[in-house]
């Protein structure tokens, strides 16, 4: 969307400062999408037990049949369609498209940290009101998130990985620099011990979610796009850490040989899934394990990689991959492959998260389908469905209103009229 077209109002007031006035709202709409039942509901409310940011739903439905409690603040909508607020469950907050390759080694490490506060606001004023951040450096992902929930800047709800893990020399490494350059590398675990402990590090740093590298991938230097990068023996071992500590676990993984042997393993959701074939289709739906397929980016990667300073073999990667990965996605959809809304957001602009969706549906998801993997789905598989992906009680009172009916034309999500967190109107189009 346009930023100019967003009114962003009392986010400085948000959280704890606005707390003492805070009060049940109960917002009024045109028309509202039931996530979980599939529909569309005619002249709905959703009544949230606060304003102030941290507020639940309290009731929702037809207003003719929900019950709005005396007292409660009254905002009407007007003629717009009411959905849960989205979420993307592959996002990087502190990356910015434009430095790739080496053009971002004039930067000092909190250069990112700042971007970061930039592109949270871009994302939630886009509707986005929770993602899921696969890889950050220097805990940015955790201090963004701490800052956001205290209300110190506007953003979404954050899921932080930390740091992604990885093997020496694998895609989730410093593989740009000569051997005589040494970086940190905090991320970098082998075999199953190390692994193990690895997993328990981040979790005391903040991670809510572990993030793997199970084969290369387009952006890193001196690996293939989809060669298997952990064994079986050590994906069984960081899964099986994860799963005891209470964390989901993403994998990277663009090869078929690496997604097996994650799905195998136990992993919750294969990111990517580029060259994912019909055996890895059916261990998903075996292992409920769901994809998360970032099938728009190749457009922006290959129209402006160059430009931006992308590694051409990077792009020789992702023009190799680009198009297979798609052709994928239409078939995991035809198997019947539960799929979530993940995009990449920071290999192409923040805030632009919405684009996918008509990708989605072009490559074979109905609009309601697209919507359910950046809503019900999402909720499901970040293991949150108490807190996100639904307007039903009980839930974070997170909304998006759009223009029209999203369920014939998803390209309205591009644009979002209002976007409400936490029973807060954090954003509306003038
Ligand atoms: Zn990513």
């Amino acid at each position: 969307m346009k930023q100019a077209n967003i009114l962003v109002t009392g986010f400085a007031a948000a959280g704890l400062a606005s707390a003492a006035g805070a009060a049940p709202v109960a917002y009024t709409a045109a028309h509202m999408v039931d996530v979980i039942a599939g529909r569309v509901i005619d002249n709905a409310v959703v009544v949230a037990d606060n304003d102030d940011g941290r507020g639940r739903i309290l009731a929702a439905g037809p207003a003719a049949t929900t019950a709005i409690p005396a007292g409660a603040r009254r905002v009407d909508l007007g003629a717009v369609t009411l959905l849960p607020g989205l979420i993307d469950m592959h996002v990087h907050l502190t990356g910015d498209p434009t430095l790739s390759g080496y053009r971002g080694l004039e930067f000092v490490p909190s250069f990112a940290t700042v971007l970061g506060v930039k592109h949270a606001k871009l994302t939630l004023d886009a509707g986005f009101t929770t993602v899921r951040n696969v890889g950050a450096n220097s805990l940015d992902d955790v201090g963004l998130k701490q800052a956001i929930s205290r209300g110190d800047i506007p953003g979404p709800r954050i899921v932080p990985a930390t740091y992604a893990i990885g093997a020496t020399g694998g895609h989730c490494d410093s593989t740009e620099f000569p051997p005589d350059v040494t970086v940190p590398t905090p991320g970098i675990a082998n075999g199953p011990e190390e692994i193990r402990a690895k997993v328990r590090q981040l979790r005391k740093w903040g991670a809510e979610v572990i993030k793997f590298c199970g084969t290369g991938g387009v952006f890193s230097k001196t690996d293939t796009v989809g060669g298997q990068q952990y064994s079986q023996a050590e994906m069984d071992a960081l899964v099986a850490e994860a799963h005891m500590l209470g964390m989901k676990v993403a994998v990277h993984a663009h090869g078929p040989e690496g997604i097996v042997a994650a799905l195998k393993a136990g992993a919750d959701t294969i990111e990517h899934a580029s060259l994912a074939t019909e055996e890895a289709f059916a261990l998903a739906k075996a292992k409920s394990a769901w994809f998360s397929m970032d099938i728009y980016n190749d457009d922006y990667i290959l129209a402006e990689g160059e430009k931006n300073g992308v590694f051409p073999e990077s792009l020789e990667k992702e023009r190799a991959i680009g198009r297979a990965q798609r052709e994928t996605f239409q078939r995991a959809v035809r198997a019947g492959v539960r799929m979530v809304y993940g995009t990449d957001a920071g290999v192409y602009p923040h805030g632009q998260n919405a684009r996918q969706f008509a990708k989605m549906v072009e490559w074979g998801l109905t609009p309601m389908q697209a919507i359910q993997a950046a809503t019900v789905n999402a909720g499901e598989a970040l293991g949150r469905s108490k807190d996100v992906g639904a307007l039903v009680v009980g839930r974070y009172a997170d909304m998006v209103a759009v223009a029209g009916d999203p369920t014939r034309d998803v390209t309205v999500l591009m644009a979002p009229k209002a976007v409400i967190k936490g029973g807060e109107l954090v954003g509306q189009a003038r």
